[in-house]
């Protein structure tokens, strides 16, 4: 059953993927938020996979993780951005997961005996999904977002749902097509038909765009809107330009030249409750995209970079996120390299050498062997020569093997993910794990979400935040091996953040005294951070690189 009045935004995509559904769904979600009106943001991802913790980031981007621990396509990263808010399992949804409730329903005689069928069976669970999905936080609109483009076989059913749900509810459901609009090189001009052949292929399905979102270099004319609306049977005023901009913390911004958020208000019949104030949301827009602020240059070390620039930003999206919102609330521009941890292993001092001229340097979440002696010896270049270092989850891990082989003294140091009988297992798999493994048992089994944090008086983590208990999100299998505590603890190394109880390290560091920012955090709080509360950690992290900046 519907929610009574609820309404449903549904984006789709048209001519070809890769331009942008995402940022209109997070910013349809921000727009609709600022009017007064409370949103939840749903993905629908056509794969087979149950969630994204099995897929590689090289393929498909980062594995962005929910408070819950549902372990999700980076979209939702950028809805939680957008929203300033947490999402939650319902706002997440894959043909995977769908077809794993039918048939686990069928097989216990839910169905009665009947033909389970894609139609209406699998038709019907997407849409129970999709109104449950409605129920969250209060939730007075959703914009769902079908991943993949019209046309596409995978997507067909999730588009039949939402047709379902419109002849059902014709009040209460709207579709937006973010279309493509080229501009040939031959030509110089901006074509439309690629978006009335794509608006043609979704009239088959049954279901007619209420809006376009025209995509294209250059901002869409009146000419073109006109042809576009006539063409493609869309009232001109829902033909919204959206050309190719600096940062997509500008998209809303834009969006709201052509009163994107009046249009859709009207289209839903809902009244206005206040004016959209986007004044917060401009300032921190205008100085995440100041390329010609002050700069502070950070490494980034890591191993996902065989595929090339494009898929590498995808793979450290949070990360990278992270790093801007502080830059820009400290007023500088983050300038962001990349280091390739297998060329540190191959050229020797020199090549880990390179790494002398930035202001900080990271190492993020990663999993195997693949790089990680190029990333020791990083950590180890960071800690020797004072430079800022940040690790984030495996880049703790390795930052506590640095410390035992080269202060401790204990050579053979290594985690047993990569070393099973290794001399000093300094990261050892986690108790709960080792089952998981033994049974093959890989989705949704690392230690995964939202676990609280006691942070350790007069700590610089503890200095960072400003409390004393914390929350943040988790993914890995491995930890700091308890029986080594003590021994690196007298050693110098710092355990600032713990589980409550104490068993689980959660943060290490370096004194002050020793190091400017010598940090490791077994979770990863760029999945935390906002455009409007950037995360406190990557603050302190920038504020100490930008000190090294100043000095040198
Ligand atoms: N591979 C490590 C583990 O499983 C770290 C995981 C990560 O960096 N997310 O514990």
């Amino acid at each position: 059953m519907a929610k009574e009045g609820h309404k449903y935004i549904f984006v789709l995509g048209g001519v070809m993927s890769g331009v942008g559904k995402g940022v209109v769904t997070s910013s349809i979600g921000l727009l609709l938020q600022q009017k007064g009106y409370p949103v939840n943001l749903v993905k629908v991802d056509p794969y087979l996979n149950v969630d994204a913790g099995t897929m590689n980031p090289t393929e498909h981007g980062e594995v962005f993780v929910l408070r819950s621990g549902l372990e999700t396509d980076q979209d939702m990263g950028n809805y939680e951005r957008f929203l300033g808010r947490d999402l939650t399992n319902g706002d997440y949804m894959t043909s995977g997961m769908v077809y794993q409730s039918v048939i686990t329903r069928e097989r216990a005689l839910e169905y009665g005996g009947k033909c389970v069928e894609a139609i209406p069976h699998v038709r019907d669970e997407i849409l129970q999904r999709i109104l449950a999905a409605a129920d969250h936080n209060g939730s007075r609109v959703s914009v769902i977002e079908i991943g993949g483009t019209i046309g596409d076989f995978q997507n067909a059913l999730f588009i039949e749902a939402a047709r379902v749900l419109k002849m059902n509810h014709p009040e209460d459901v709207l579709f937006v097509m973010v279309s493509y609009l080229p501009t040939p090189g031959t030509l110089g001009e901006m074509k439309t038909k690629p978006t009335q052949t794509a608006v043609r292929d979704l009239n088959s399905y049954g279901v007619q765009p209420d809006f376009i979102i025209a995509r294209s270099k250059d901002p869409v004319d009146e000419k073109r809107k006109e042809k576009l609306a006539i063409w493609c049977n869309v009232r001109k005023d829902r033909v919204i330009s959206a050309p190719d901009i600096k940062s997509i913390y500008e998209a809303p911004l834009n969006f709201e030249k052509d009163k994107l958020s009046d249009a859709l208000l009207d289209a839903l019949n809902l009244p206005e409750k206040r004016k959209a104030s986007l004044a917060a949301w401009k300032k921190f827009a205008v100085a995440v995209a100041h390329t010609k602020a002050p700069e502070v240059s950070i490494a980034i070390v890591g191993k996902y970079f065989d595929t090339g620039d494009f898929v590498l930003s995808d793979a450290y999206l949070s990360v990278i996120e992270a790093i801007k919102f502080s830059a820009a609330k400290l007023g500088r521009h983050a300038k962001i390299s990349w280091i390739n941890s297998k060329d540190l292993e191959k050229g020797g001092a020199k090549a880990v050498s390179v790494l002398q001229k930035y202001h900080g340097i990271i190492v993020p979440g990663g999993f195997g062997e693949s790089g990680i002696e190029g990333k020791i010896k990083a950590i180890q270049f960071a800690r020797e020569k004072k430079i800022p270092y940040f690790g984030l989850c495996y880049g703790m891990q390795l930052m506590v093997i640095e410390y035992a082989r080269n202060v401790l003294g204990l050579k053979g140091a290594h985690t047993t993910e990569i070393r099973k009988n290794t001399e000093d297992p300094v990261v050892d798999i986690m108790l709960e794990q080792k089952k998981h493994l033994a049974d093959n048992k890989y989705g949704g089994t690392m230690r995964l979400g939202s676990y609280p944090c006691y942070l350790r008086k007069g700590t610089m983590a503890r200095l960072a935040y400003k409390k004393e208990l914390v929350e943040e999100r988790h993914r890995h299998r491995y930890e700091i091996n308890p029986a080594y505590v003590k021994r690196l603890e007298d050693a110098g190394l710092v355990f600032s953040g713990t589980s409550p109880d104490g068993v689980l390290m959660e943060i290490a560091e370096l004194s002050r005294t020793k190091h400017p920012f010598m940090l490791g955090t077994q979770f990863h709080p760029e999945l935390q951070a906002r455009p409007l509360s950037p995360h406190p950690l990557f603050t302190e992290f920038l504020r100490a690189a930008i000190a090294r900046r100043k000095k040198r």
